[in-house]
């Protein structure tokens, strides 16, 4: 019962995150709230994601190559494929941490489910930033159903060998398509660069602060 109720709010924290992004509707605050997300997908996928999924198993940076390196190829044939693919890579972790909650029981510190909640919030922030070409309102209702995946995953038992791999991979592609969409700001708004590499390098350090709580 006590996961079930870190889980869901977890869902909510992550849905808040992309709320936040919808009621943007200033395009400089967007493109810096953007920025935000993508320094905290960095954190997320360096503090985070890629540590779970190299615990105890060797071929995790060999296969988060091969994620950088298949969607690097992936990506041109098609404009969004690569956000949709991140995406894809933020639901499973989702997931995971859905049945990591489960496996930690009631042995999780109030600290900890601190940290937990409020990396959803950037994760949610991250996922609207990297969804593209389609509706504002139509993200929103795809981002909606992906947090559900957490309690969702306090349910499920995915066994090691099939979880670390599919992080490690994910991180991969995450990693890629955050750097591309940030080297898309840079040179889309050169002026402004200082406050695209200012809003970064804060959404990296908000972003790493709870993960790194969670190690
Ligand atoms: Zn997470």
């Amino acid at each position: 019962m006590h996961t079930i109720i870190i889980a869901v709010t977890m869902a909510i924290a992550e849905l808040f995150g992309a709320l936040i992004c919808l009621k943007t509707k200033d395009d400089l605050k967007k493109m810096f709230l953007t920025c935000l997300g993508l320094g905290f997908g960095y954190a997320i996928v360096l503090t985070d994601i890629l540590p779970d999924a190299a615990e105890h198993y060797r071929y995790a940076a060999l296969i988060c190559m091969i994620g950088i390196l298949s969607i690097y190829v992936l990506d041109k044939y098609g404009k969004h494929i690569g956000g949709y693919a991140a995406v894809s890579g933020i639901a499973f972790h989702d997931f995971c941490e859905g049945a990591v909650l489960t496996v930690l029981g009631s042995m999780v510190s109030p600290l900890v489910i601190l940290a937990f909640v409020l990396h959803k919030i950037p994760e949610g922030i991250i996922s609207f930033s990297l969804l593209k070409g389609i509706r504002d309102r139509t993200k929103f209702c795809v981002l909606a159903l992906i947090p559900l995946l957490i309690p969702l995953g306090t349910f499920i038992d995915a066994p090691e060998y099939i979880e670390q791999p599919v992080l490690a991979f994910s991180s991969g592609v995450i990693l890629f398509v955050i750097s591309k969409s940030l080297m898309t700001i840079i040179s889309d708004n050169k002026h402004l660069m200082p406050k695209v590499a200012g809003a970064t390098a804060m959404g990296a350090i908000l972003g790493a602060v709870p993960c790194l709580m969670l190690m």
